[in-house]
C-alpha cells in the first residue's frame, strides 16, 4: 500500500513525493491513521524506522494551513536531533505554508525571538531552552495541540523529565500527545499515565534487535594493540563513511588526533565542543568533507546521518540499549552496513549483557594477517565455536594484558 491510501492531506503527499518516498515503512503504515483518527501514540520502534515522518505527515495533514499559534510542540533530547527533525518536518511542510521553527540552547535568542514573534506553527525544542522561553514570555504553549516527546528514554537519562513535566503543564489538556522512546523504563511509564490519554502502543519488530541489515562483528584484541587494529581496519575496510564511537570525549579526541595523523579526513563530535563546531562537525560528514567522525554516545541516538557504510566502537558501549543506537547509524532506511566493535578482556562483561540484550551472540572475527599478539583469542572458533565465546570465557592476565581463553561450557 503506497501513501496515498493513508489519508494524509494532498500537500502533505506532495512533500512525500519530492522526499522520494514510496512505500510507508511499518511505523508509518500504523502510526498514521491512528494520529489522523485523533489517538495518543507510544511507538517503541528504533530510530531508523521513519517514525518522524509517522507522527509528523498525519500532523501537518491535520494543522493544514497557518495559524496563530505554535500548535504543534517537539520535545527533543539534544540540539542536533532538534536539527535534524525540524529540517525532515520543514521538508514534508515545504508545499503548504505552515511555519516551523527550532529552539536550542547554545546560540543567542534573537533569530529564535524574531520567528517566535513572527508567529509558527511548529515547534522543535529542547527542554531547556524552551523553558528560558516561556519564562521570558517570548513563548506560550496554550494554543498547542499536537506534543511530541520524542526520545523518551533518553531525555530521562539526561535528567529532562523534571522540565518535560514542567513544560507539558503549560501546554492545554486537550490535546494529541505522541511519545517515542526505545524503552519503556517506570519512570517514562509514569509520565505516560501522566501525560497521556489512553494512548495506543505501536511496537515493530521487537524491541531489542538490531536493525537486519546491518552485519555485526567483534574484533578481539589485547588493549596496546586497539589503535593498530583500529588502523588497520580503515586501511583494509571499503567505506564511504564510518562512524567511531568512543566512550569518552578525551579518548574521541585522542583518536581523532591519530587518525588525523594517518591521512583520514576526521570530525569530532562530543559534548566539549562548541554548537558551532558540532554543526560543523555534522554537515562536513554529512557532505563528505570528512570520511571518519569520531563521537561519544551523544551522536548515538537518533541522528539520522545518510549512508554511513561502517560503524566502528572503538571501545564497547557500557549500556546495551547504546550498542542498538550506535549500530542504528548504519544499515538505515534498508541500506546494509557493517558494525565492528573493538573488544579487550576487560569488556567481556559488557559484550555479554549486550549480547543477552540482543538475545544473539555477536560472531568474533579476526583480521587476517594482522599481527596479533595474542593468537589464543580465537581457539574457540578453531574448535568449531564461530559463533563466539561458548558460555564462559577465561580472560587470562600475560605480560602486558590479557588473553582469551574459551572458559568451561556450563552443563
Ligand atoms: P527517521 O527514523 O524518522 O529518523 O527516518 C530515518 C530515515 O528514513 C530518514 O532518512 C528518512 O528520510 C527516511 N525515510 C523515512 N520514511 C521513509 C519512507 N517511507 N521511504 C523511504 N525513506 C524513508
Amino acid at each position: 500500500m503506497g501513501f496515498t491510501a493513508l489519508g494524509l492531506s494532498d500537500k502533505v503527499l506532495e512533500g512525500v513525493r519530492a522526499m522520494g518516498y514510496v512505500q510507508p515503512t511499518p511505523i508509518q503504515l500504523r502510526a498514521i491513521p491512528l494520529v489522523l483518527a485523533g489517538h495518543d501514540v507510544i511507538g517503541s520502534a528504533q530510530t531508523g524506522t521513519g517514525k518522524t515522518a509517522a507522527f509528523g505527515l498525519p500532523m501537518l495533514s491535520k494543522l493544514a494551513t497557518h495559524a496563530p499559534g505554535p500548535r504543534t510542540l517537539i520535545l527533543e533530547p539534544t540540539r542536533e536531533l532538534a536539527a535534524q527533525v525540524e529540517t525532515a518536518i520543514r521538508d514534508y511542510a515545504r508545499f503548504t505554508d505552515l511555519q516551523v521553527t527550532v529552539v536550542y540552547g547554545g546560540v543567542g535568542y534573537g533569530r529564535q525571538n524574531e520567528q517566535l514573534r513572527a508567529g509558527t506553527d511548529i515547534v522543535v525544542a529542547t527542554p531547556g531552552r524552551l523553558l528560558d522561553h516561556l519564562e521570558q514570555g517570548t513563548l506560550r504553549l496554550d494554543k498547542v495541540q499536537f506534543l511530541v516527546l520524542d526520545e523518551a528514554d533518553r531525555m530521562l537519562d539526561m535528567g529532562f523529565l523534571p522540565d518535560v513535566r514542567r513544560i507539558v503543564e503549560k501546554c492545554p489538556r486537550q490535546r494529541h500527545s505522541s511519545l517515542f522512546s526505545a524503552t519503556i523504563p517506570p519512570q517514562i511509564e509514569t509520565l505516560i499515565q501522566w501525560a497521556m490519554h489512553n494512548p495506543e502502543t505501536i511496537e515493530i519488530g521487537a524491541r531489542r534487535t538490531p536493525a537486519e541489515t546491518v552485519k555485526h562483528v567483534i574484533y578481539p584484541v589485547s588493549d596496546s594493540q586497539k589503535s593498530d587494529l583500529l588502523l588497520e581496519l580503515l586501511k583494509r575496510v571499503n567505506y564511504n563513511s564510518v562512524l567511531i564511537f568512543c566512550r569518552t570525549k578525551h579518548g574521541a579526541d585522542r583518536i581523532a588526533g591519530l587518525l588525523k595523523k594517518h591521512n583520514h579526513a576526521v570530525a569530532v563530535l562530543h559534548s566539549n565542543r562548541t554548537q558551532g563546531e558540532r554543526e560543523q562537525a555534522l554537515r562536513g560528514f554529512r557532505d563528505g568533507r570528512f570520511e571518519v567522525l569520531v563521537a561519544t554516545d551523544i551522536a548515538a541516538r537518533g541522528l539520522d546521518i545518510a549512508d554511513v557504510s561502517h560503524v566502528i566502537n572503538y571501545d564497547v558501549p557500557q549500556h546495551p540499549e547504546d550498542y542498538i543506537h550506535r549500530i542504528g547509524r548504519t544499515g538505515r532506511a534498508e541500506h546494509s552496513g557493517d558494525a565492528f566493535t573493538i573488544m579487550i578482556a576487560e569488556d567481556a562483561p559488557h559484550v555479554y549483557s549486550i549480547e543477552r540484550f540482543i538475545s544473539q551472540k555477536i560472531p568474533r572475527v579476526k583480521l587476517e594477517n594482522f599481527d596479533y599478539t595474542y593468537t589464543a583469542l580465537f581457539e574457540e572458533a578453531k574448535a568449531g565455536q564461530p559463533q563466539g565465546f561458548p558460555g564462559k570465557v577465561r580472560a587470562v592476565r600475560v605480560r602486558g594484558g590479557y588473553h582469551f581463553a574459551p572458559g568451561k561450557r556450563r552443563r
